[in-house]
């Protein structure tokens, strides 16, 4: 077998842009610019009724808005066809100057749509009902019904237009550019790491990779030099962090006119779930999920040889299993079969469509010298063809990779004749279908006797209970606590360190050595100016995913169809609702939770056995 075999293939995206000079990419781009246009002059003369004004006044913007409605649909498909197409591009190769180019001009574009649109969303989201619904007659804006519902939701948070324009001109130089000086520290942080080779100097980005190596020293040395690095930007990671909280709270104190607006009803807003369901949700990971967590670190522990973590043990890699037999590389084609057959045991249809996904070459797999790392799931807005971007080597995880953004496509393609009004799912559950991939292929292997497929699952689905059970819920906690405490005054960097150090003591217990003590500073997600608790989505997608994979059972032959249409109303309903309507199943009480957490015990039980057996 020649070593070709063991190398992902090229993915076609020629039919849909032969390239970006070809007369069908310039015509979109064309089509665009002059929809753009169009939408500009129909906005510019819309008038937005103040808020007394009487009913007839908004009533005569309707013809407009539906009009301007009709245009950014259109502008809409084609700006995301293009913008797509040039990430692909830009995804095989970073230096391709042409594709970068055409990206800084599609996102001058893309800004100057959003202005476009503008006025006409602000009618949407403050004209009266009477006037919405006859807005709402004509098709097109009657597909968009569940998005509209759901701005409108926040009517009576709304500041004058004067204020709003103050608030978001400001937040650039304000509030947003905190989040770029995060990025500019933590872009030109230097970690001094000990390697054999002596003391090597490196970006943060590097260093974290070290992180994962299956040397402990290497692991620790990093750590160690990350930390350093940090420790010498205490003070402005905690004047960030307050000015960022401080922002936000201020501009909540002014949207509470009607009512309270608090700290977590906006990223509720955006995970567009209720309190009662996060509340739940939490109960359970904390309760039942934490201890589980704690065994997946004391089972990972004994298999590296250790009596329990320490902090820089946490992305160790899965050690080989003694006595096991060398991972051997798997074929692409072979990679594609195992996860098409496990699909087909759910239903033909999806294995199917994975085996057709292979033979349009809608998958990139090559190994090229400028191709970004990771991977993704993307797709045309036209065709709604997906396309899933990765690197194959024929390494056991390159096996997962595929099942998870196969997932993905998979959900993209159950939409794929939905309104594209209808097809943005919210973060809590985008991983839905992925999770159900991996978990699938997870179950399959340990029942193929692939020891080593297996094992690496075993690995990485109890990797996940900890990091999805305890380290999201402590981030969750913590980022609350501060928010509480940022209401009264501004903490100091000692004040930060305490909280982090006790909201690691009271999540990891005794599962790990000690704290991260610079955890609050290095992790991103609490310094995203756009977002706030970018967390607790995480355990509730992953939750939510093997909540769904637990129906499999309980629904049997049923289960597909049920599954295929849950995915169907992940942009059009809130989750409860989708729950309720395919799964019977009630989010805001803990037994739904609870069967996710089962599936996820069993993980971690066979990797205890599997630890007992072979580690011994
Ligand atoms: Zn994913």
């Amino acid at each position: 077998m020649s070593n070709s075999a063991f190398v992902g293939p090229a993915w076609d995206l020629e039919s849909e842009y032969p390239s970006l000079d070809s007369p069908r990419f310039r015509s979109d781009l064309e089509e665009l610019t002059r929809s753009r246009d169009a939408l500009q002059n129909l906005t510019s003369g819309l008038k937005v009724p103040d808020g007394g004004a009487p009913e007839s006044e908004w009533v005569e913007g309707v013809s407009v808005v539906q009009k301007a409605c009709a245009i950014r649909q259109r502008t809409d498909i084609l700006m995301r066809n293009l913008a797509s197409y040039v990430n692909m591009l830009l995804s095989v190769d970073s230096g391709d100057a042409a594709a970068s180019k055409m990206d800084s001009v599609l996102e001058v574009m893309g800004a100057s749509l959003t202005q476009a649109w503008n006025p006409a969303d602000l009618w949407i989201t403050l004209a009266p009902g009477s006037a919405l619904e006859s807005y709402m007659q004509d098709s097109r804006a009657a597909e968009e019904r569940f998005v509209i519902e759901r701005r409108r939701l926040l009517r009576d948070q709304k500041l004058s237009l004067a204020e709003e324009n103050l608030v978001s001109s400001l937040q650039v130089t304000g509030l947003n550019a905190w989040g770029t000086l995060y990025d500019r520290i933590a872009g030109g942080l230097k970690c001094s790491i000990q390697t054999q080779e002596g003391l090597k100097v490196m970006g943060a980005a590097s260093a974290q990779e070290l992180t994962a190596s299956a040397q402990e020293p290497v692991r620790r040395a990093a750590l160690e030099g990350i930390t350093q690095a940090w420790v010498a930007y205490r003070d402005p990671c905690a004047a960030i962090l307050n000015a960022i909280a401080g922002w936000r709270l201020e501009v909540y104190r002014r949207r509470s006119h009607t009512r309270p607006v608090g700290f977590m009803d906006c990223p509720l807003y955006s995970a567009r779930i209720q309190p009662e369901t996060l509340e739940a949700m939490m109960g359970v990971a904390m309760r039942e999920g934490r201890a589980l967590g704690h065994r997946a670190y004391a089972a990972m522990a004994r298999a590296i040889g250790k009596k329990r973590l320490d902090p820089w043990d946490r992305m160790a890699p899965a050690p080989a299993l003694p006595g096991g037999r060398a991972p051997e590389p798997r074929t692409y084609s072979d990679a594609i079969g195992l996860i098409s057959g496990c699909a087909d045991r759910v239903a033909p249809e999806m294995g199917e469509f994975f085996r057709m996904m292979a033979s349009k070459r809608w998958i990139e797999g090559r190994v090229m010298p400028r191709k970004l790392p990771g991977a993704f799931c993307t797709s045309f807005a036209r065709t709604r063809e997906p396309r899933v971007f990765m690197t194959y080597q024929g390494t056991p995880s390159n096996v997962r990779t595929p099942a998870h953004e196969l997932g993905h496509a998979f959900h993209t393609w159950a939409m794929r004749d939905l309104p594209i009004a209808q097809c943005y799912y919210p973060m809590t559950l985008a991983e839905t279908a992925s999770i159900f991939m991996e978990t699938l292929l997870n179950d399959a292997a340990r029942s193929s006797g692939d020891e080593t497929l297996a094992w690496g699952g075993l690995w990485e689905e109890s990797h996940n209970a900890a990091a999805f059970l305890v380290n999201i819920p402590m981030r969750y906690t913590f980022e609350k606590e501060f928010y509480e405490k940022r209401a009264s005054g501004e903490l100091s960097a000692d004040e930060f360190e305490e909280l982090n150090g006790r909201h690691h003591r009271e999540h990891y217990g005794d599962s790990l050595s000690g704290p991260d003590p610079i955890f609050w500073q290095s992790k991103l997600h609490f310094y995203i100016s756009g977002i706030s608790f970018y967390n607790f989505p995480y355990t509730f997608g992953y939750l939510f995913a093997l909540g769904v994979y637990a129906q499999r059972e309980k629904l049997g032959p049923k289960f597909f169809t049920a599954y295929r249409d849950l995915l169907r109303d992940t942009g059009r309903m809130v989750p409860e609702d989708v729950a309720r309507k395919h799964l019977g199943v009630d989010l805001t009480k803990p037994d739904f939770w609870r069967d996710s957490v089962r599936i996820a015990e069993k993980s971690v039980a066979a990797l205890e056995r599997a630890v007992n057996e072979r580690f011994a």
